[in-house]
């Protein structure tokens, strides 16, 4: 019998704001551990929270960009369990009343459709603090570091909609990229500020049951995600066959085995409404305000390049992939050097340049300004690609522009008639048998001669004149 796999995902963010959740503390868990701590965070007896703004403006938002239903109403249950990084017993979370219910994302599945995947809810949580696992000579002990007691975190809870790992994958990069272009996550699930876990069955194909779900946990990048999914309905697949009942349980994705591992139970006790925190009211007014923050989000920035700009579908995905780089892509268009010409460097040349020379593309020092002026003299054939690239590097080195780079380094294109007729006279005189090759209607022997001749010029001549001359010359 043919089974099909049923795949939902719950997903941590942690939001980026500038304090915990219901302290003032700061929000930098990665500090010295308990540098970032006090009595709320600590959980001290009689401490009392206060809720921050921050916190439901940043969650808000990425609320709307997932295209939920923000609630007039949501409130703050305490989900009730014992572990040493939660010695309070509770941890504040939304589980009756949570911000915003449904929402949507909308991926391309495998074989290059359109398909809408959709959310159950979005609710809030604080993060629980982190326990550090070390040995002090040969005595192995854990330390608790509160940095990241009480930090904001939402968390989304997909519909079982997906059905391959393909799809958990897709998913997880477009919600990635809408929720980065907020401003309000870095969804980073290698840093730990995006976590997820996997609930996956099988069902005969063509049914509509949902069976006993296993919850799959410790993912750390989205292929890993993929590859967990994968194995887990390879195994279930195994068991239904031997006629093994699923059972409903944890495991643990182990990457270097590449397999999941059964994990032991943990004690989930009941979600009883918080008393401290008071209940959160939003107005129209107020998400009216909210969703005038929101920027353009990708699918629509992508309709735009590919309409304004007359980029190809790709070209226009790849430039608004992230949103700082779509604002770099238009502010160097805004310079005047020509779209596709910019998107086409940019992902090509720059991009891997950035990478090469250790930076983020934050830090990068080619500003748009240098660049544009960079591509610009490439489009006035004042310099060729090849001296473009050189280009380009020395922009990592130096401040100067690109202009003063092309005078100083002798960059400049030759394009001279003259100057290249002598150039070619000479590969000529040089390549006697290349040059009977093409007179001999072998066409391929063109490029050798241009490539010969480019050397000869030192890389400076203008190949497109370089190949025109030539041609003239042995015809
Ligand atoms: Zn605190």
């Amino acid at each position: 019998m043919g089974y099909e796999a049923v795949i939902g995902l719950e997903i941590h963010v942690q939001l980026s704001c500038t304090t915990k959740m219901f302290c003032d503390c700061p929000n930098r868990p990665g500090d010295d551990p308990n540098t970032n701590i006090c009595p709320i965070c600590l959980w001290l007896p009689g401490a009392v929270p206060r809720f921050s703004l921050e916190t439901l403006e940043k969650a808000t938002l990425a609320c709307l960009a997932l295209n939920c239903d923000v609630q007039p109403r949501s409130a703050f249950d305490q989900k009730v369990y014992y572990y040493p990084d939660l010695p309070k017993g509770f941890q504040l979370s939304q589980h009756h009343m949570p911000l915003a219910r449904g929402g949507w994302i909308d991926i391309m599945d495998e074989d290059g459709k359109p398909k809408n995947l959709r959310l159950h809810h979005v609710h809030m949580e604080e993060d629980v603090a982190k326990l550090v696992h070390e040995t002090e000579g040969r005595t192995p002990i854990s330390l608790v570091d509160f940095n990241r007691a009480g930090t904001p975190l939402i968390e989304i809870v997909t519909e079982p909609d997906m059905r391959s790992p393909h799809d958990a994958m897709a998913f997880l990069k477009v919600l990635r990229t809408q929720l980065r272009y907020t401003g309000c996550a870095e969804c980073s699930m290698d840093q730990g500020t995006m976590r997820c876990d996997a609930n996956i069955s099988l069902r005969p194909l063509g049914s509509d049951q949902l069976n006993t779900k296993v919850e799959v946990k410790n993912m750390n990048s989205i292929q890993h995600v993929g590859n967990a999914i994968a194995y887990e309905i390879k195994r279930q697949a195994e068991s239904l066959k031997n006629n093994e009942p699923i059972m409903l349980h944890t495991r643990l994705w182990d990457p270097e085995k590449g397999i999941t591992t059964a994990m032991r139970a943990k004690f989930e006790g009941p979600c009883v409404p918080d008393p401290a925190v008071t209940q959160i009211l939003v107005t129209d007014e107020w998400l009216r305000k909210m969703a005038s923050k929101l920027p353009e989000m990708p699918h629509r920035k992508v309709s735009r390049f590919v309409r304004q700009y007359g980029l190809a579908h790709d070209e226009a995905a790849q430039m608004s992939s992230e949103r700082e780089l779509s604002e770099y892509f238009e502010a160097v268009v805004k310079f005047g050097a020509s779209p596709r010409t910019v998107a086409n460097w940019i992902a090509t040349q720059l991009l891997p340049a950035v990478k090469e020379h250790g930076h983020e593309f934050a830090t990068s020092p080619v500003t748009a300004r240098r660049f544009s002026g960079l591509i610009t003299m490439l489009e006035k054939d004042e310099i060729n690609s090849n001296s473009a690239r050189s280009v380009l590097n020395k922009l990592f080195e130096t401040a100067k522009s690109p202009e003063e780079i092309v005078d100083q380094f002798g960059f400049r294109q030759v394009s001279d008639t003259g100057a290249l007729r002598g150039i070619v006279d000479q590969v000529i005189s040089e390549n006697m048998s290349a040059v009977e090759n093409y007179k001999n209607g072998n066409k391929k022997s063109i490029g050798f001669l241009v490539g010969q001749a480019m050397k000869l010029s030192q890389g400076k001549a203008n190949p497109k004149r370089l190949q025109e001359i030539l041609r003239e010359s042995l015809a």
